[in-house]
C-alpha cells in the first residue's frame, strides 16, 4: 500500500521560505507585483483568480486586478499589457485563460513582456526551457517538480510518462522531466494501448480532464503517479486517477482536491518572486 502525498504540507513549508525572499526584497525597497487580468465569464476562472489574490495577500504580495465583459476590444488589452510592461512597479502579468472567444489569446499571451510573464507562456520562455535554459517555467508541471523534489529528488534515468500534451501542462512537462535526464514518453488521445506505456512508468503525470482514466492495472508497482486533472463528478472533485485504488499499488500518488493544484498556485507566487529579482538587478 502506498501514500498519498501530504502536498499541503509541502507547500505551507514553501511558502515559509518565499516570504523571508519577499522580505529581503522588501528590504531593498522592492514589493512584488501581480496584475491578473480577467476576460471571461468562467465562474472557476474566478474561483482561481480569488486563490491567488488570497496567496498574494498572505504572502505579502502587491496584486492588482483588471476585469473585462465581452464588450472589450483586443487592442484595449494589448494597449492595457503594453502599460504594465513598461511599469517598472509591475513585475509579473498574468492573462487569466480562456479568454473571450472573439479575442486571440496567442496574441495576447505574445504582447506580455517575456520578462513580466508570469505563467511562462510567452514562446521566449517556452523556447528556453526547451533549451533547458529557462527559469520561468509554467507553474503547473514546475510545481509538480517541486512535489517530486520531495520523494524523489533524482529522476535521472527513470523511465517518465506524461498523459496529456496541452502547452500548459503535458508539453512543458515532458520537457521539464527531458532537460532532468529522464526517458520520456509523451501521451495523448492518439495514442495506442494507453495502458502499455502507463505501466512502465515509474513517474506517471496525468493531465487529461479525463475522470478516473487511470486505474489501478495501468500503473507500475512502486511507481509515482501525479494526477493534475480536475473533474466535477456529482458536485465532487475527482482527478484523473482512480487514487483510491491506483494508491494500492503505486509508492506515491497525489490526492485531487488538495493536490496539484495547490502546488500550481504557489508556483505562480515563485515565479512572480524570481522575475522581481531579476528586474531589480537591471
Ligand atoms: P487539455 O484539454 O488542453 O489537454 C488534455 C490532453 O489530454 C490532450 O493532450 C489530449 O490529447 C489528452 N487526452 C484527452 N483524452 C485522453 C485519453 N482518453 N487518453 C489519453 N490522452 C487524452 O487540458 P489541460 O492540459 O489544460 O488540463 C488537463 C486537466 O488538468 C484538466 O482536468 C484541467 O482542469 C486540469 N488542470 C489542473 C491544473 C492544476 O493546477 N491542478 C492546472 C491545469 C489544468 P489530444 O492532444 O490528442 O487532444
Amino acid at each position: 500500500m502506498g501514500e498519498i502525498i501530504n502536498v499541503k504540507e509541502i507547500v505551507s513549508r514553501k511558502k515559509e521560505n518565499l516570504k523571508l525572499e519577499i522580505e529581503e526584497l522588501k528590504s531593498k525597497g522592492i514589493i512584488p507585483k501581480l496584475v491578473v487580468i480577467l476576460a471571461n465569464n468562467e465562474d472557476a476562472s474566478r474561483v482561481y483568480v480569488s486563490k491567488k489574490r488570497k496567496l498574494c495577500k498572505e504572502l505579502g504580495i502587491l496584486e492588482e486586478e483588471y476585469i473585462f465583459d465581452e464588450t472589450v476590444k483586443e487592442q484595449e488589452i494589448e494597449d492595457l499589457l503594453e502599460k504594465l510592461n513598461n511599469d517598472i512597479l509591475v513585475h509579473g502579468i498574468l492573462v487569466q485563460l480562456p479568454l473571450f472567444k472573439h479575442l486571440d489569446s496567442k496574441k495576447i499571451l505574445e504582447t506580455i513582456s517575456p520578462k513580466k510573464d508570469v505563467d511562462g507562456f510567452h514562446p521566449v520562455n517556452i523556447g528556453k526551457l526547451m533549451q533547458g535554459t529557462g527559469s520561468i517555467v509554467p507553474c503547473t508541471p514546475k510545481g509538480i517538480m517541486t512535489i517530486l523534489n520531495e520523494v524523489q529528488p533524482n529522476i535521472e534515468g527513470k523511465e517518465a510518462v506524461v498523459v496529456g500534451r496541452s502547452l500548459i501542462v503535458g508539453r512543458p512537462m515532458s520537457a521539464l522531466f527531458l532537460n532532468k535526464g529522464a526517458t520520456v514518453t509523451t501521451c495523448h488521445s492518439k495514442t495506442k494501448n494507453l495502458k502499455d506505456h502507463t505501466s512502465k512508468a515509474d513517474i506517471l503525470v496525468v493531465a487529461t480532464g479525463v475522470a478516473h482514466l487511470i486505474t489501478e492495472d495501468m500503473v507500475k508497482e512502486g511507481s509515482i503517479v501525479i494526477d493534475v486533472g480536475i473533474n466535477r463528478l456529482d458536485g465532487k472533485l475527482i482527478g484523473d486517477v482512480d487514487t483510491e485504488n491506483v494508491v494500492k499499488r503505486a509508492k506515491y500518488v497525489t490526492p485531487v482536491p488538495g493536490g496539484v493544484g495547490l502546488t500550481t498556485v504557489y508556483t505562480l507566487m515563485e515565479n512572480l518572486v524570481e522575475l522581481a529579482k531579476s528586474l531589480a538587478l537591471k
